[in-house]
């Protein structure tokens, strides 16, 4: 059975105040969850900060973007072997965000999941749609073009180690959450696609899903057979709210 994997991703938000209340809080809530994977992915100045908050805990770390480059003449950029010496184990590789506001493509993001692999690191690797394109029955189309970037430049087994998260636009930060069977059926079909190509990959891979998750509906989230977990954007910054997601996805596994 896939174990289930809670990320927050603090996006540009929080000070070293901030931070030190929110960590000391999932840290001391997230001791008696031993059948979930907890991960915070914050932001890059305050990486080292955090790693050091989260020292002996077993909630890891993430950064929420990373440089296609090693090292060189690329001001302002930051390198996978950066973040792995900072401790991070995981990166948030073509979050809408970046995509929409960065103009980041699909192969952009093809090539920060290859340079995160390359150090070691875990990627999450965002999918995910845009109401128009939901609307004009495109889901699965765009899906599987920000899916395939990565498959033709990794190739399939590079998903043994990364996480997917599927996020559609329309539900990040909006409040409006795919419903549980909406998010499955994307799921299904993202873990189908993979299964073509190599069923063991398929089966193995997390295939999280972001959008609006809360409290009080991460659990039926979750409950579905191809979510394994979330990645969490605004309840991530209030411990209880990200703690009570984490036990929704420790419950499921009890
Ligand atoms: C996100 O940004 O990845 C996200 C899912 O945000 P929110 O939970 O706030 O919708």
């Amino acid at each position: 059975m896939r174990r289930i994997l809670v990320a927050g991703n603090w996006k540009l938000n929080g000070s070293k105040a901030s931070i030190q209340k929110l960590v000391a809080g999932i840290v001391a809530g997230a001791e008696n969850l031993t059948d979930v994977s907890i991960a915070v992915c914050a932001p890059y100045v305050y990486l080292p900060f955090t790693a050091e908050l989260l020292t002996k805990s077993v909630v890891g770390l993430g950064a929420q973007d990373v440089s296609e480059q090693d090292s060189g003449a690329y001001t302002g950029e930051v390198s996978a072997s950066m973040l792995l010496e900072t401790g991070c184990k995981y990166v948030i590789v073509g979050h809408s965000e970046r995509r929409a506001l960065f103009g980041e493509k699909d192969m952009d993001t093809a090539r920060k999941f290859a340079a995160a692999r390359k150090q070691g690191l875990i990627p999450i690797l965002c999918l995910g749609e845009s109401l128009a394109e939901r609307e004009a029955g495109m889901t699965e189309a765009v899906v599987a073009r920000q899916l395939d970037a990565v498959l033709e430049l990794e190739g399939v087994p590079a998903l043994n180690d990364a996480v997917i998260a599927y996020e559609p636009v329309w539900a990040i930060g909006t409040g409006k959450t795919a419903t549980p069977e909406q998010a499955q059926a994307v799921h299904a079909f993202i873990r189908q696609r993979l299964a073509a190509l190599d069923v063991g990959v398929a089966a193995k891979v997390q295939i999280l899903y972001g959008g609006s998750v809360k409290g009080s509906n991460a659990a039926e989230l979750f409950a579905m057979q191809d979510i394994d977990g979330g990645l969490i954007g605004g309840a991530s910054l209030d411990a209880q709210e990200f703690l009570t997601i984490c036990q929704a996805g420790q419950n499921q596994r009890d």
